[in-house]
């Protein structure tokens, strides 16, 4: 039997060894690990999520890295549609190319490609494709839907197969992939085996300037083990030959970066963007000790005032209960200690219905029971779809029952 999880002594980065706790959480059990009725005899495991600054180079991340098998099990694969979505892939292909200048006719490799929305972008303007992406129902479906993709992991030896087959990649992306992945050397071997000289790489990941200064812990769990920040990698990828050009925000998943790479001495100039961006992080100090530690006691805060608050609706009789029954979810109900304090957790997600959410077993039941159950208080875990959730159930809401807000901070509506 394979351990469960495996600790890392260095930097995942820089390979230091000056790890040091900044932010330590509170442990929890795989996030997204929904359980049966059946289930919940059986023994969960917790896992360690605290977080961990790299002295030397200011990465963050934890260092237990859960086995993937445990992480990543087979779910059936069930089609999304998520409206809006090709249009904005297609302004981003378009914007891409420009800018950058890439021809048509060019290879575009994604890595993480998913259903492929971007994919079909650049092939809608006569790009050659590649999708990659290890979940094996999604790669079939996205190749029959015309986005041809291998159910592959990125790794050197895939890079030299379809450089063998296909040429070098003008493009290599790979949006929210770098955050999951624990060795990050191998996967900077595969993006420069396949990558063209005049190639680019386009990276978008969250951004822990976010994380710490909105306090997002439910971007934090065992899947995510780096919170990005541009001046780590900038010296990462100089370490691998490679020279970061371009650094845009954007307000994905709570606030993410969008880097574009070159090989080092490439034609392309670097934008402005990139310096100021490091000179921001240099000066709000989000590298520092200090500033995991303020993290800390904000979040502490925050559990303080939920205690209270919750806690005087459920001695004064009212019912309590959640929305939204993600990985972020368990996060957010270990951290802040409100196990005790919601009944039951509304989510659309029928896959979800019926099981129980992990480790504090808090049942799932279908959202649209919310306006026939109508509790006095819903605390909203999927926060950031508060105004999906207000539309959706016309019928709570002012006069029948609050919404409370765990984050950014607590608001009770
Ligand atoms: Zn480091």
């Amino acid at each position: 039997m394979t351990a469960s999880f495996v600790t890392r002594k260095t930097c995942r980065l820089c390979h230091s060894d000056k790890l040091t706790i900044g932010l330590p959480m509170q442990p929890t059990p795989i996030g997204d690990n929904y359980l049966t009725a059946a289930a919940l005899q059986s023994r969960e495991e917790i896992f360690n999520l605290d977080l961990y600054l790299c002295e030397a180079c200011g990465q963050v991340q934890l260092r237990d890295v859960v086995s993937p098998e445990l992480l990543y099990p087979a779910f059936p694969y069930v089609t999304s549609v998520s409206v809006g979505l090709p249009e904005h892939f297609r302004k981003f292909a378009g914007d891409l190319m420009g800018e950058q200048g890439i021809a048509a006719g060019s290879f575009v490799v994604e890595i993480g490609s998913n259903e492929g929305p971007m994919l079909r972008a650049f092939k809608e303007r006569g790009c050659r494709i590649l999708g990659i992406e290890p979940a094996a129902e999604i790669a079939r479906a996205a190749t029959a839907a015309g986005v041809p993709t291998l159910p592959r992991y990125f790794t050197p030896e895939l890079a030299r197969e379809v450089r063998a087959e296909h040429g070098h990649a003008t493009v290599i992306a790979a949006n929210n992939v770098l955050a999951n992945i624990d060795d990050l050397d191998a996967v900077m071997e595969g993006f420069k085996l396949l990558l063209a000289r005049d190639g680019i790489l386009v990276l978008e990941t969250s951004y822990w300037r976010d994380v710490v200064g909105k306090g997002l812990i439910d971007t934090i769990y065992h899947e995510h083990i780096s919170y990005f920040s541009v001046a780590p990698l900038h010296a990462f990828f100089h370490r691998h030959g490679m020279q970061l050009i371009d650094s845009q925000w954007n307000s994905n998943k709570g606030g993410s970066i969008r880097l574009t790479v070159q090989w080092s001495g490439g034609t392309r100039a670097v934008n402005p963007s990139v310096a100021r961006q490091i000179a921001l992080e240099q000066r709000e100090k989000i590298h520092a000790l200090a500033t995991l530690a303020a993290g800390r006691r904000r979040l502490n805060e925050l559990t303080g005032q939920l205690q209270t608050a919750l806690g005087d609706f459920q001695r004064a009789g009212k019912s309590v209960t959640g929305y939204g029954a993600s990985v972020g979810t368990t996060t957010m109900l270990y951290e802040l200690k409100l196990g005790s304090l919601v009944k039951e957790l509304f989510d659309d997600n029928t896959r979800k219905h019926g099981k129980f959410s992990p480790g504090l077993h808090l049942p799932c039941v279908p959202a649209g029971n919310l306006d026939a159950s109508r509790p006095d208080y819903v605390v909203v875990f999927a926060w950031r779809y508060l105004e999906q959730i207000q539309k959706k159930h016309p019928r709570y809401g002012p006069g029948r029952g609050h919404y409370v807000l765990p984050l950014p901070e607590l608001k009770i509506i």
